[in-house]
């Protein structure tokens, strides 16, 4: 859809057209296989002379066709691919486009680090795995020509920011393409592919499907770059099903409210954490004194839902804080309307070892928190009566 609209517009109307029976929204295409009157009709869409639908494992499915022009158009990207999870749309992404190597900067998901670390190096891909604080070293490491450079901003759980544009053009510079994981900022707070960045890469478990009663993936980007991904999610079989891309299609017509709203209570209980005597520091990049904050208000138009505090305690410490909290569900993922309490060493990063978390600035006095849909007030009451614990 148009780019003059603005993206809660796009969110409503991107990808829809009135059915034959005028449905303002795109129904659940359940089929796995579709009908051709002829078998003319049919090679038309096999060998692509024809759009049209054929198979749901490839994609050629209208519901799927519907969320993927959504998703495209609320990116701003040419083309978007729906998977299975977030995962799946990382594997894909690396085992194309990454084939010479990929270079993760800065901390990430737990499982994209394993992933990097454990899976890829076994199918003989090279990694490269930088800290955030060795960002200087991202170029000599482009001389090892590798295929793609991936990271998160706002990372997680620490929330590192990078500069999508400045690294965007280092790598262009060196023929190398730039994927940004976007599942923590959301399109509504950060248009990564406007920034220069070639893929934008959503766990869509999290804002987009925001209820937390889906998982799904997307990478979105340009047309040529995209379609260059479909063949390993058709073989690999990472299809998203139809009743799961309906869902999700559901709830991105709400996501700039939802997002703004958990906008809003994330900056309220980040102020009043950072001023409580039982938190040593809190990670949140809208705080003013946040390092990467300058950065993160150039590029974002929000500072997202998630942040992480760090306890004046110890490791046990931080769990009585998680464990005393009535309000926060104790429980890893992010992004629905339930606030989440997570401490990173026991989930999201649990399977890197003390000394890598160390090394990434990750410690067990922290509590990541996914600020959900109830008023912040009562979420920072019942933060305050947790901390008042230990
Ligand atoms: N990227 C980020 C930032 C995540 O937090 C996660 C999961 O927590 C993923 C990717 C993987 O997504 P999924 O669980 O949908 O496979």
């Amino acid at each position: 859809m148009d780019k003059k609209y603005d993206i809660s517009t796009r969110c409503v109307h991107s990808g829809e057209t009135l059915d034959s029976h005028g449905a303002p929204h795109m129904p659940v295409y359940n089929s796995t296989t579709f009908g051709f009157a002829t078998t003319a009709e049919l090679l038309d869409v096999v060998e692509g002379r024809r759009e049209g639908s054929l198979y749901t494992r490839y994609g050629l499915n209208p519901t799927i066709k519907s969320v993927e022009k959504k998703l495209a158009s609320i990116e701003d990207g040419e083309a978007a691919l729906l998977f299975s999870s977030g995962m799946a749309a990382e594997a894909a992404l690396f085992f194309t486009h990454g084939l010479s190597g990929v270079v993760c900067i800065g901390n990430a998901y737990g499982g994209t680090l394993e992933l990097l670390s454990d899976q890829l190096p076994q199918v003989g891909i090279p990694t490269f795995l930088l800290l955030g604080s060795e960002v200087d070293k991202l170029e000599a490491t482009l001389a090892e020509k590798p295929g793609l450079v991936f990271f998160e901003t706002p990372t997680n759980p620490t929330m590192e920011i990078f500069d999508i544009a400045a690294i965007s053009k280092l790598c262009h510079a060196h023929g190398v393409l730039v994927a940004v994981d976007n599942t923590f900022a959301s399109p509504v707070n950060q248009q990564v592919l406007a920034l220069g960045a070639d893929f934008a890469v959503h766990s869509a478990t999290k804002y987009l499907g925001g209820h937390s009663d889906l998982t799904g993936g997307v990478l979105i980007g340009r047309q040529d770059l995209i379609a260059a991904v479909a063949p390993w999610r058709k073989n690999l079989g990472q299809m998203m099903a139809p009743e799961v891309a309906a869902l999700l299609s559901r709830s991105l017509r709400t996501l700039p409210i939802r997002v703004e709203r958990q906008n809003e209570s994330a900056s309220a209980v980040a102020s009043a954490m950072a001023a409580h005597p039982k938190v040593r520091r809190v990670y949140y990049p809208g705080l003013d004194d946040f390092p990467g904050h300058d950065c993160a208000a150039a590029q974002m138009s929000g500072f997202g839902g998630m942040l992480t505090i760090e306890i004046e305690g110890s490791a046990q410490d931080a769990t009585r804080v998680a464990d005393a909290l009535q309000l926060f569900i104790i429980a890893p993922s992010l992004g629905g309307p339930e606030s989440l309490v997570t401490q990173p060493m026991t989930t999201t990063h649990h399977g890197l070892s003390p000394e890598q978390r160390s090394q990434r600035g990750i410690n067990d006095s922290m509590i990541r928190l996914s600020i959900g849909m109830e008023a912040a007030a009562d979420l920072i009451a019942d933060l305050k009566q947790a901390l008042g614990q230990i």
